[in-house]
């Protein structure tokens, strides 16, 4: 028998890798502003923003279409140009990277640590001292916190203010999380955090997505960005105010502006969130307990000052004893209706980053991660049964 067939029935339903929940709150909570006169442009967006600056402690927070629009606008906030460079990891969603391309600037990676997965703080020191040599230093680091875990921030960050490059913390993973007691999106240690709605994100607003600054003119960019560019405050024009009625275009900006109803799913999701955080949590723990023994990697829970982990997503790593290969146990699991995935094909590895010069052998621990990583569902509405089913096939694949 192959080692990926095995003698277990599928389980009735599809479990997938992630997925919303949405409960009858939520669903009152978009019905009632749908109601309201204002479905875009209203006062639900200001009241999401606010709640978000409670829930994260930072100073400013400006709502936007998709995470996706916030790393960009961060970008051009930021001022980065097609004069300069973007750093950021290979393990990550493309957007991570194409954020520099948006804004026609040079892109370039700094390898993972393979215990944490994230951008490596090490292998970063390494790269500005060449950097710095050839008078290529990047203007902006993309840091990722990889599946929620936070990235090493405090030595980040110092290594910006010695070789003066600004930070955008791509958060998409990591809302609810902690490092050093604060929570993530309090942006102590970068210029913008950015966070996503999108479905599989700890909530959701369908798209959507909220950066978060202490910076007030920042802030101002961001938001002029994210609505055309168009000013009404006169104390801002450039022009003589000719009334109620004028404005004014100061930058090329993009109508990337989340709607009222949007709003009012994260409002009422965000009432969960702490909840979801512990759920997941849990459900992490359980995986640890009945996975220890078997041929994986498992994700660190914590590292010293990333305090509490987001557990966005759950990947495994199989080693060198696993009895199957990483193609095999994917299309195994995928057979019994376990929805895995892989998370993430390296970034420099896609045909668009070969054309600009990336190769295999480029980010060697990113591409090592790669070839042997696997997610397994986790979720909040994952139910006991269906997680130990996942528990129980794995064993059957992984033991000899
Ligand atoms: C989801 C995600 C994004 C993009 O967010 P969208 O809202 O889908 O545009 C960016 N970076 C990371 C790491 C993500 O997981």
């Amino acid at each position: 028998m192959p080692k990926d067939q095995i003698n277990i029935s599928p389980y009735p339903t599809f479990i997938p890798y992630g997925k919303q929940k949405l409960n009858s709150s939520d669903i009152n909570a978009v019905v009632k502003t749908l109601k309201q006169p204002y479905i875009t442009q209203g006062p639900t967006v200001t009241a999401f923003e606010n709640a978000i600056c409670r829930y994260t402690g930072a100073e400013f927070a400006c709502a936007i279409s998709s995470g996706t629009a916030g790393l960009h606008v961060a970008c051009r906030a930021l001022g980065l140009t097609e004069e300069d460079w973007l750093w950021t990891t290979p393990i990550s969603f493309i957007a991570s990277a194409n954020c520099a391309l948006y804004c026609n600037a040079q892109v370039d990676f700094v390898d993972i640590d393979p215990e944490t997965r994230n951008l490596s703080s090490y292998a970063l020191e390494e790269k500005l001292r060449i950097a710095s040599k050839m008078k290529r230093l990047p203007k902006v680091l993309v840091v990722v916190h990889f599946a929620g875990l936070s990235a090493d921030m405090q030595r980040i960050k110092d290594l910006s203010e010695e070789y003066s490059f600004s930070i955008i913390e791509d958060a998409c993973h990591a809302l609810g999380g902690n490092y050093c007691q604060e929570k993530i999106g309090r942006s102590i240690w970068c210029d913008f955090s950015v966070f996503s709605f999108h479905p599989v994100k700890a909530i959701t607003t369908g798209e959507g997505g909220v950066l978060c600054t202490n910076n007030e003119d920042l802030y101002h960019k961001a938001k002029l960005l994210t609505q055309q560019g168009i000013t009404r405050d006169p104390n801002e024009m450039e022009l003589e105010y000719e009334g109620p009625w004028y404005y004014e275009q100061s930058t090329l900006g993009y109508n990337y502006r989340m709607t009222d109803f949007q709003a009012s799913l994260g409002l009422s999701q965000l009432k969960h969130l702490d909840e979801y955080i512990e759920t997941r949590n849990k459900l992490a723990s359980h995986y640890y307990n009945h996975l220890e023994k078997l041929p994986l990697t498992l994700p660190l829970a914590n590292t010293l000052d990333a305090d509490l982990n987001a557990f966005h997503l759950y990947v495994i790593e199989l080693t060198e004893y696993a009895p199957i290969t990483r193609s095999e146990l994917y299309a195994g699991l995928t057979r019994l209706n376990i929805g895995v995935n892989v998370h993430y094909i390296p970034i420099h590895l896609q045909p668009f980053y070969r054309k600009l010069g990336f190769k295999e052998g480029d980010f060697p621990n990113a591409e090592q991660y790669y070839a042997h990583c696997l997610t397994i569902p986790l979720f909040v509405q994952l139910s006991r049964k269906e997680q130990d089913f996942i528990i129980y096939c794995l064993s059957e694949f992984l033991t000899k």
